[in-house]
């Protein structure tokens, strides 16, 4: 069986701990490689080669950082076929959604092409008798990212490009389950001329992350994951001194208003609902209809257009998705349809059974529908992360804003409406970090923040534009007084000079 390896000080290393998670194609069962889990001593080696390579990298010229940025993407570019070929493989999801993973990563990597603009500092002349006061942006040093297995070459991206842009090195724990691309990346960065052991790619599990959390030399530690383990990390990180931005789960809500464009309603709902398989943490999981009369107008367009899905492995070019991530993910979320339906809910597109022809172990799950769900059932409180979408039917507009509002996730939110008015009432009071009018998924472009609100975050810096740029450096700021020479003074500095 294939093995993987870690990444460290500038080239692949094979792992020494003696542990390992096989690493399934979700589309057959099959194994494809074995990924091994980094002990402490390999955890140790990549944070101390980061220190040693840290060092020079942080004296290096901004615009040298950003064009290592430039090389990258066209490198990218020019391997884009193959990495979102063993993104797929490797995860599941249609070659489409790979290379859109793979692109909305490599946005972040234009962005940081301008790391000069974006470390500008700030100066005031003159605020005392010779003194002028600046502020100037730092790297932290070495900071460590752990990663989730839903946007295998994004997740990383948004966070290795503005890490390094500001001047830092980074050890990235990618999730376990995806580790081939982390680690071509890597490699990539190499060639787009990025100096060895700036960017280590140590894969491994609890034990890895914990060392990273316990470290001394870890400055800074972002998450993306579950709510969970984030504020697990969380606390553990800020516990230790560390700068944390934690991101966790969500449970996005879509109002639909009786105004509504219910074509365009319809068609977003399924994109946004099991595109992906649902594995997407801006992923609608909730449709919340206004009024009896749009909930069952919805129904008509909705319904019809769900069973037309094709589900299929990523070499099938025309599946609209792909498996989802692993057996027991595919249990998890069958054991919460179950629930729902214990609960009272009304399941009106059930797939349970469904099988894939020629599935030969794939971890295959149907697009399914639930009508009449309410808050206090366990499949709207919980996050699903399947194709599973809610309905949760509303009799007014301040009932639905309610709904987002209540819940304690707060990623993302989309309402549907005609009324200018309305979605303006809307956009001001949901208390959710990221809203789209007639957007589904309001997933913001490299050059703004990404972040929800809630238990969606632990911290308060963002991902990607200005924010990354704030959490990857630190304000060191400058008084300085230099009083004018004299005439006396000047004549004499002359003088000398000649
Ligand atoms: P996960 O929490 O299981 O794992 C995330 C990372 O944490 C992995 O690298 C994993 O190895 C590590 N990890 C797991 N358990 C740990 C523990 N006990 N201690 C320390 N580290 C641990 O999440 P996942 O299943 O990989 O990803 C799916 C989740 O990520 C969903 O909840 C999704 O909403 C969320 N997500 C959030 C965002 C966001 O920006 N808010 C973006 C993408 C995904």
């Amino acid at each position: 069986m294939p093995e993987l390896s870690h990444f460290i000080d500038g080239v692949r290393v094979q792992g020494k701990s003696g542990q390992f998670r096989a690493i399934p194609n979700p589309a057959t069962g099959e194994i494809l490689f074995q990924c091994p889990l980094a002990n402490a001593t390999e955890t140790r080696a990549a944070i101390d080669s980061a220190a040693t390579a840290q060092v020079q990298w942080a004296a290096t010229n901004p615009q040298k950082r950003g064009r290592v940025m430039m090389a990258m993407v066209a490198l990218i570019h020019r391997e884009m076929e193959m990495l979102a070929a063993t993104l797929s493989r490797e995860h599941g999801k249609t070659l489409p959604d790979a290379k859109g993973d793979i692109q909305r990563g490599l946005e972040v990597l234009e962005y940081c092409i301008g790391a000069p603009q974006m470390l500008k500092g700030e100066y005031n002349d003159n605020v005392g008798p010779g003194i002028d006061l600046y502020a100037m942006r730092q790297p932290l040093g070495v900071v460590a990212a752990i990663m989730p297995f839903n946007f295998p070459a994004m997740m990383p991206l948004w966070h290795v490009g503005p890490a390094l842009a500001c001047g830092n090195a980074v050890i990235l724990k990618p999730s376990e389950i995806v580790p081939s691309v982390p680690l071509r990346l890597a490699e990539l960065f190499i060639e787009a001329g990025l100096p060895k052991g700036l960017f280590q790619v140590v894969n491994g599990d609890k034990q890895a992350v914990d060392i990273l959390l316990d470290s001394p030399t870890i400055q800074a530690v972002s998450f993306v994951g579950s709510t969970k383990v984030a504020a697990q990390v969380y606390a553990r990180a800020t516990a230790a001194g560390k700068r944390a931005q934690c991101f966790g789960g969500a449970k996005n809500h879509m109002i639909i208003m009786p105004d509504a464009d219910m074509d365009q309603a319809a068609d977003a709902l399924v994109g946004a609902g099991y595109g992906a398989a649902g594995e997407r943490c801006m992923a609608i999981s909730v449709a919340v209809p206004v009024g009896k009369d749009t909930a069952e107008r919805l129904l008509d367009k909705l319904v019809p257009r769900i069973h037309a899905l094709k589900i299929g492995p990523y070499t099938d070019k025309t599946a609209d998705m792909g498996p989802v991530i692993s057996a027991e993910a595919k249990i998890r979320i069958e054991g919460l349809i179950q629930s729902g339906l214990d609960q009272g809910a009304k399941l009106v597109v059930d797939q349970r059974g469904f099988e894939l022809a020629d599935n030969r172990g794939g971890f295959f799950l149907g697009p399914h529908l639930f009508d009449h769900v309410t808050p206090a059932m366990e499949i709207y409180r919980a996050e699903i992360f399947g194709p599973v979408l809610s309905m949760v039917r509303t009799d007014h507009y301040e009932q639905a804003l309610g709904l987002a509002t209540d819940h304690i996730y707060g990623n993302g939110v989309a309402i549907f409406t005609r009324d200018g008015g309305i979605a303006r009432d809307f956009v001001h009071r949901v208390d959710v970090g990221m809203v789209g009018v007639n957007v589904p998924i309001p997933v913001p472009l490299a050059y703004h923040s990404f972040g929800g609100w809630k238990k969606s975050i632990f911290g308060d810096l963002n991902q990607h534009g200005p924010d990354s740029f704030r959490f990857y450096t630190r304000t060191k700021t400058v008084t300085s007084r230099w009083p004018a020479p004299k005439d006396r003074d000047m004549g004499l500095y002359f003088k000398a000079m000649d």
